[in-house]
């Protein structure tokens, strides 16, 4: 692609689901004043409708929308999410907390879990999350988003939400503030002859929309993207066989609690996210294991409270659309791939994707050193998202079923194979910049999963036994400091938005 297109003056997006409406709403507040939007979008085919976990970069887009917390929280239903506790993952009946937080405090080259480690040898056995304010609170069932004044007291987090009502908050933020929507269903994808590009999309009520540049949001089947362009799909199911997923309503809890429950089960996992109004479930399963009626008698006999409405299955296929972006048409949300939520990542990735896009925009027309760069990035992040869900099923010692042992026993990624390597070695992490997950994700995985270093790094053998001891004894009792002092989860909320 040499030609360079024309100017951009008109972005359309094809899809309301999350990722159109959080599309258009980021591109209008950062290029609106240069750029006309439109989104179209058919509420006969609707949305994929789940989507209810988030990660702390959830707060940056509603920062950057300048949305009041207490009204996002009120209208979404949404709840805290200090981090997400994992049952039977390693093994049956073992569970671990993958929290936003970190354990501990790290000396300038020398991460603290070296000296944990270290103690661990000497015999004085902590469990390493106690090191760790977000589990202290997950557990405790309290939360408060003031600055603490110690900043080792500050609470990383995210929310759940409910999916649909956060989908038509984002719609009205964006048609507040101009862009339009056009109700329709899209029946042909029309092409410029002369340059390949993307012209127009005809509706099915014979409107026509032209733009100069599209963003595909319309779900798993890439209208445009794949349909049209056929751009083409790397298949990751030999690394993540799951496939499916069945989701259902159920009651709320009493008392709701800050984290999301991932409960490893024979072949698969089921989510439990609690809302303000009710408890979002779901299973994800192979079904090369579980037929439907299998799979739906499993989650309904998980369920923590009574179902509110009938289960529904969406097949999926992991992997990411082999050019997120080509030509004119840049995917974003399930068109540009999916990973299952595992780690909460896809509407992450939206974000991200957007932010990209937003950050290389073809303002004077598409250039292959613009599109090229776009894709370099989404790959390379995609792909370590995906390592760290691998990691998951990889580091196990279930004995149960097959489906465990062979996860166990496939082949990883390279990438991911030294970084496992490495961390057994000498408990060394080593930080992709692109990837989302830092080192106190990977930690807490990888010690969760069951991985214990063979060593620690030198630097942790500078304190005398007493000191190292004394040391880690002091941190507990820091990190256990403010708790008293935290609300409950749901007073937390219900102040929130009662005060607003
Ligand atoms: P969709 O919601 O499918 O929207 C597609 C849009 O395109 C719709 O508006 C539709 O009307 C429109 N459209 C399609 N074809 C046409 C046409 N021909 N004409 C006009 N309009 C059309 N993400 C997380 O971050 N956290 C989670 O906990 C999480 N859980 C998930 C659980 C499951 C089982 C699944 C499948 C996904 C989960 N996700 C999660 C992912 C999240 O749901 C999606 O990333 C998010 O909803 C974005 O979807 P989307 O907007 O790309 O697609």
């Amino acid at each position: 692609m040499d030609k360079i297109s024309q100017r951009i003056k008109k972005v359309v997006v094809v899809g309301g689901g999350t990722a159109g409406w959080m599309s258009a709403a980021l591109m209008q507040r950062i290029l609106g004043t240069q750029i006309e939007i439109e989104l179209v979008e058919s509420e006969d085919i609707g949305t994929v409708g789940v989507g209810e976990a988030t990660i702390p970069p959830i707060r940056h887009v509603n920062a950057v929308l300048g949305v009041n917390e207490a009204e996002f929280i009120r209208e979404t239903k949404a709840t805290i999410k200090l981090g997400i506790r994992f049952e039977n993952w390693k093994n049956l009946g073992d569970s671990y907390y993958h929290t936003f937080g970190e354990s501990g405090q790290n000396h300038a080259f020398c991460q603290f879990h070296h000296y944990w480690l270290r103690a661990e040898k000497l015999g004085f056995n902590t469990n390493y999350w106690d090191y760790d304010l977000n589990y202290l609170a997950s557990v405790r069932g309290v939360f408060s988003n003031q600055r603490a004044k110690d900043p080792s007291w500050d609470l990383p987090y995210a929310y759940h939400f409910d999916s649909a009502l956060y989908g038509q908050f984002l719609r009205k933020i964006s048609e507040t503030r101009g862009v339009k929507r056009t109700e329709g269903l899209i029946e042909h994808v029309v092409i410029d002859s002369d340059t390949g590009f993307v012209s127009q999309l005809k509706l099915q009520d014979g409107t026509d929309v032209n733009g100069d540049f599209f963003i595909d949001c319309s779900g798993m089947k890439g209208l445009l993207i794949q349909k049209k362009l056929g751009v083409g799909f790397d298949d990751w199911s030999h690394w993540l066989p799951c496939d499916k997923a069945i989701f259902v309503p159920s009651k709320r809890h009493e008392k709701t609690h800050p984290y999301t429950r991932s409960i490893a089960h024979q072949a698969g996992w089921q989510w439990c996210i609690p809302l303000q109004h009710r408890n979002g479930n779901g299973l994800v399963f192979s079904s090369n294991h579980y037929s439907d009626d299998q799979a739906t008698q499993l989650l309904l006999d998980n369920l923590e409270t009574p179902a509110l409405g009938d289960p529904k299955i969406i097949p999926f296929r992991t992997g990411r659309a082999r050019k997120q972006w080509h030509r004119n048409v840049c995917s974003v949300g399930l068109s540009s791939g999916f990973l299952e939520p595992l780690e909460s990542t896809s509407i992450y990735l939206i974000q991200s994707a957007i932010v990209r896009l937003i950050k290389l925009f073809p303002h004077e027309g598409v250039t292959d050193e613009l599109v090229d760069e776009y894709n370099a990035q989404s790959k390379n992040e995609f792909e370590l998202i995906r390592d760290f869900i691998i990691l998951h099923y990889h580091v196990n010692e279930r004995t149960d079923s097959q489906f465990w042992r062979d996860r166990r026993s496939m082949e990883v990624p390279e990438h991911l194979q030294n970084k496992l390597q490495l961390f057994k070695a000498n408990g060394q992490l080593v930080q992709d910049q692109i990837d989302i997950f830092k080192d106190p994700s990977w930690l807490q995985v990888m010690l969760g999963q069951g991985i214990t270093p063979k060593d620690h790094h030198p630097l942790a053998n500078a304190p005398s036994d007493q000191q190292l001891v004394e040391m880690l004894t002091k941190i507990i009792a820091h990190k256990r400091a403010p708790l008293d002092r935290l609300p409950e989860h749901d007073t937390f909320l219900s102040t929130l938005c009662e005060g607003q």
